[in-house]
């Protein structure tokens, strides 16, 4: 009798007992389609022999269905996923469900509809009409990716298929991607580049775990010595993946990645549609996709043959994923690349201090490239103390910074200007009788759009249009913002400035490959004088003729209790300050402030790093935090307060008494309703040590807890 156990998609099931059919072959790792309940699951062939006892009888297991003709998933990433579950405290199924995001899709039609030209003309021509038909010459792709390959809107091109000049061609899901090519346009390095690149190539060759932090300074050519690694990977047949934190910073890499290679890597995120999913997820299987650029759920892709792992701009926060499972998608890089015996390039103009902390330690290798590429120069960077230099009234732009940028806009130079904040105004209120607009789901303002026209909460999602008269005292027309958003900052300048052309670019505007690559276009053609952002644009772009940088709140960041405040608004402001001057001209930066003469904005003025993280290192290691203690959150909801509440409490009193833990709460969460949930949390500050998971596993699972409520944990949280 052949019995195997099962990792199946659903989070709430553990591990499960089938028998395998006679003639139906499976080892560990096989992709299974199998019965539950009425419903057949795509499943992970988990044992397969010498399986724990079980209390279920073989004669009551049920039979599996099919086995799907994908590569057995490896032992490396089998390990990976026990490894995450068991580090996160998630259920291994809960990982093995990003494993197999794509089994549905696996199952799914094997057909998909590509277009090319035809060769027709359409009746009425356009400029964007012409470009689009110009640069779609040879090529055949799904509408998405010629509208990236063109630059133009997906709608632009419907409308050339409406016109018989591009046709629909009905193809085979699962055809090969474009091979790269290694000896494409390879540019003379630096000596100080050369040197890096030999110290990646050389592990690359090696193949085995080696983990580095490549710590440039921004523009130093960070991105042209992690290629030579790639092509280097690429000459022995290995499969390579980047890690990138933002998918709107995806658009400037498959370009520069296509200059290079000659063709575009294969793209993995969370908005692809299913066909594009199962030709990906197949074709990484098969070892066929050679490069592929994702975000963090790209690691849990099925490589046949992983040669190398980059994960680019490795201090961001948007590598921590903060619902489902919990994990850090930078430490679970390094974990897949120890698995996997092969090297990982952690890249960063300024690294987390946890990564610093293992370079200094000698666990990661630190590879410093300290210099701009080409002689730039790093940007002068000034303070403007707003106590002293005010804004006009009911203006958030200090007098200095606004003669900068018009002195830009005199010789025809680009400034950028950097505000966190999506939208018009962070609050709205009524003028009457105070009310003010908050999201019924959520402890948050609703946020005012003025280029959409909505009132919107950015955590949940809700909208609404503006009222015509307040919902509390009905006074008309009664609505005040206060507060700058980025759409405010951009009025102002569009008031000081009338002939400035400017360009809004947030995760509202750039929502799209299409939308990035007309601002990247744009951008670089010199279209925009302007550009108004939030962190989005911090990172990442490359525009010759941008010169000014004018921080607008460098505070914003600072307040509140959260643990790495001080780091990310460090990290935020070089590297926004590291977009100005990158060509040939010099850049400056005004942050303007209320706190000078704070660690951090002084340190940044003063272009001295080190001061910085030694003053941050002192604290972390006075308050016991990473990387010199650690930290977990328990996370308990509900959508009923009392329920929530009390299951929360039952927490905190069955807490076990340990030396080298501490336990603090419960205590509502800093967002005590989020998305129609109650919140309450307990924080375990522990020694380095210390077996936290352990702690949580033992405690948590002795209790029950009504079916309403959600119970999480967050191993290394990042928001406080
Ligand atoms: P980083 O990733 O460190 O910010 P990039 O790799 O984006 O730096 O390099 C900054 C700019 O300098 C890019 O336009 C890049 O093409 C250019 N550059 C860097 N190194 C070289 C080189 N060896 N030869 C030619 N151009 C280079
Ligand atoms: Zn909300």
């Amino acid at each position: 009798m052949n019995r195997v156990r099962l990792v199946i998609f659903n989070a709430a099931l553990g591990p499960l007992d089938y028998r395998v059919p006679e003639g139906m072959a499976v080892v560990p790792g096989s992709v299974v389609v199998a019965p539950l309940g009425p419903r057949q699951v795509v499943g992970i062939v988990w044992e397969a022999e010498r399986l724990p006892a079980s209390p279920v009888p073989d004669s009551k297991l049920r039979p599996l269905v099919d086995v799907l003709p994908v590569p057995p998933l490896r032992a490396e990433l089998r390990r990976l996923i026990e490894w995450t579950a068991d580090y996160y405290c998630a259920s291994l199924a809960s990982v093995a469900r990003m494993v197999l995001a794509s089994g549905g899709a696996l199952r799914g039609p094997a057909t998909m509809t590509e277009y090319r030209l035809t060769g027709g003309m359409p009746e009425r021509m356009t400029p964007q009409r012409e470009h689009a038909i110009a640069a779609l010459e040879g090529e055949q792709a799904t509408i998405r990716e010629l509208s990236g390959i063109a630059g133009v809107s997906e709608g632009v091109l419907r409308g050339l298929v409406n016109q018989g000049v591009l046709e629909p061609v009905e193809v085979d899901c699962d055809r090969p991607y474009r091979r790269a090519r290694s000896d494409y346009a390879v540019p003379e390095l630096s000596s100080a580049q050369k040197e890096a690149a030999k110290r990646f190539i050389d592990a690359v060759a090696a193949h085995e775990f080696a983990p580095f932090l490549l710590d440039g300074v921004t523009g130093s050519g960070k991105t042209e010595v992690y290629f030579e690694a790639i092509a280097a990977a690429l000459a022995l047949g290995s499969q390579v993946l980047v890690l990138l934190p933002e998918i709107a910073l995806t658009e400037a890499f498959l370009r520069r990645f296509e200059d290079r290679f000659g063709a575009v890597p294969v793209v993995w995120h969370s908005s692809l549609k299913s066909t594009e999913r199962r030709r990906a997820w197949r074709a990484i299987a098969a070892g066929e996709a050679q490069v592929v650029v994702g975000a963090r759920s790209a690691l849990f892709l099925p490589y046949a043959k992983l040669g190398l792992i980059v994960v680019d701009e490795a201090h961001e926060v948007s590598f921590k994923q903060d619902d489902g499972v919990r994990y850090n998608a930078r430490d679970v890089a390094v974990m897949r690349a120890r698995f996997e015996q092969v090297p990982v390039i952690l890249a960063s103009a300024t690294p987390a201090l946890e990564s610093l902390q293992m370079a200094a330690s000698g666990t990661y290798t630190r590879i410093e490239l300290a210099d701009r590429f080409g002689g730039a120069q790093l940007p002068e960077i000034a303070t403007i103390d707003l106590t002293e230099e005010k804004p006009e009234r009911g203006r958030w732009l200090a007098p200095r910074l606004v003669e900068e940028l018009a002195a830009r806009l005199e010789r025809g130079e680009q400034s950028l200007l950097f505000l966190n904040r999506r939208g018009f105004a962070p609050l709205t209120l009524c003028r009457n009788c105070g009310f003010r607009f908050k999201c019924p789901n959520c402890s948050a303002w609703l946020v005012e759009h003025r280029l959409s026209n909505r009132l919107a909460c950015h955590h949940c999602g809700h909208e609404t249009a503006p009222p015509a008269a307040c919902p509390e005292c009905g006074e008309p027309d009664c609505l005040v913002a206060c507060g700058p958003g980025v759409e405010r900052i951009a009025d102002e300048v569009a008031e000081l400035l009338p002939e400035a052309r400017v360009a809004v670019v947030t995760s509202d505007t750039l929502n799209s490959p299409t939308k990035a690559a007309e601002f990247i276009a744009e951008a670089e053609g010199g279209a925009i004088d302007v550009i108004v952002g939030t962190q989005l644009v911090t990172k990442g772009f490359h525009f010759p003729e941008l010169t000014l940088v004018g921080v607008v709140d460098a505070d914003l960041g600072l307040e509140g209790g959260d643990l790495r405040a001080a780091e990310r608004t460090y990290q935020q402001i070089a590297q926004v300050a590291g977009r100005a001057g990158r060509g040939a001209k010099p850049g400056e930066v005004y942050i303007q402030t209320r706190h000078p003469r704070a660690s951090v904005i002084a340190a940044l003025a003063a272009g001295d790093r080190d001061a910085f993280y030694d003053a941050e290192t002192e604290a972390r290691r006075h308050a016991g935090a990473p990387p010199f203690g650690r930290w977990a959150a328990i996370i308990v909801s509900s959508e009923d307060e009392a329920e929530a509440r009390e299951a929360a409490n039952r927490i905190g009193a069955t807490r076990p008494n340990l030396e080298d833990v501490m336990i603090l709460g419960p205590a509502p969460a800093p967002m005590a309703l989020l998305r129609g949930r109650y919140r309450y949390r307990l924080l375990l500050n522990a020694r380095r040590s210390a077996e936290v998971q352990d702690v949580i596993r033992q405690w948590l699972g002795a209790l029950d807890f009504p079916s309403g409520v959600r119970v999480a944990v967050d191993i290394d949280p990042y928001s406080f």
